[in-house]
């Protein structure tokens, strides 16, 4: 359990690469984003990675939402523990996530950095050192970044971008969870992110 100090250090953090990062970031690539309050794909279907302070701060919105919406939530949650029961462990799990209720995220004020994240272009650093520009998942449903997408390349090209006439590139940005979970961005908020796993593993 996060002391009251951890938990304030978390709010300050989040508020911080939200002001400082994500907002601009979301800002900047504003051409090639579809997000809008409705859609909803991206937490449909994942695994969601959350560390052990989101997990607790999704826990602390929870208290604050109407019986109703909990009472939904923890019909979700019995049959994704169900589902992990049935589920062959080497397998990948993809599931919807809990909080979502009527296409819309009922914590969203309180959700992980993965879903602060999503929509965005983002690199990706594999075991060698190198980056890899990780186009979201719904360029597939031609939402993000379509408009600047080859199909049959699997890629976002040069050629796609002029003819589109955007002025601001496509952008990819220094924000995969290991970036924002690094210690020189939490030890001087005083907390640490904890246990990461996936979200039905601590349901
Ligand atoms: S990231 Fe994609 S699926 Fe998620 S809200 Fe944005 S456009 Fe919709
Ligand atoms: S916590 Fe909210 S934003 Fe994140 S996956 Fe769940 S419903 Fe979506």
């Amino acid at each position: 359990m996060y002391t009251q100090e951890e938990i304030l250090g978390y709010k300050i953090y989040l508020e911080i690469i939200e002001k400082r990062m994500l907002n601009k970031y979301f800002e900047n690539q504003k051409p090639y984003l579809c997000c809008k309050k409705g859609c909803s794909y991206c937490c449909e279907k994942g695994e969601f990675p959350t560390t052990e302070i989101e997990m607790q701060y999704l826990y602390y919105g929870f208290m604050f939402l109407s019986d109703d919406v909990k009472k939904n939530i923890h019909e979700k949650i019995t049959k994704l523990k169900e589902l992990k029961k049935q589920h062959s462990v080497e397998k990948e799990l993809l599931y919807e996530c809990p909080f979502l209720i009527n296409n819309a995220c009922c914590l969203y004020e309180y959700r992980p950095i993965i879903c602060r994240t999503h929509g965005l272009m983002f690199f990706l650093t594999d075991k060698n050192g190198n980056l890899h520009k990780k186009i979201p998942y719904c360029v597939n449903l031609g939402l993000n970044y379509a408009n600047v997408y080859d199909t049959e390349q699997k890629i976002i090209t040069t050629e796609k971008w002029q003819q589109s006439g955007i002025k601001v590139e496509p952008n990819a940005f220094n924000i995969s969870r290991k970036i924002l979970k690094s210690k020189d961005l939490t030890e001087p908020l005083g907390f640490i992110f904890g246990e990461d796993k996936r979200m039905i593993d601590w349901l």
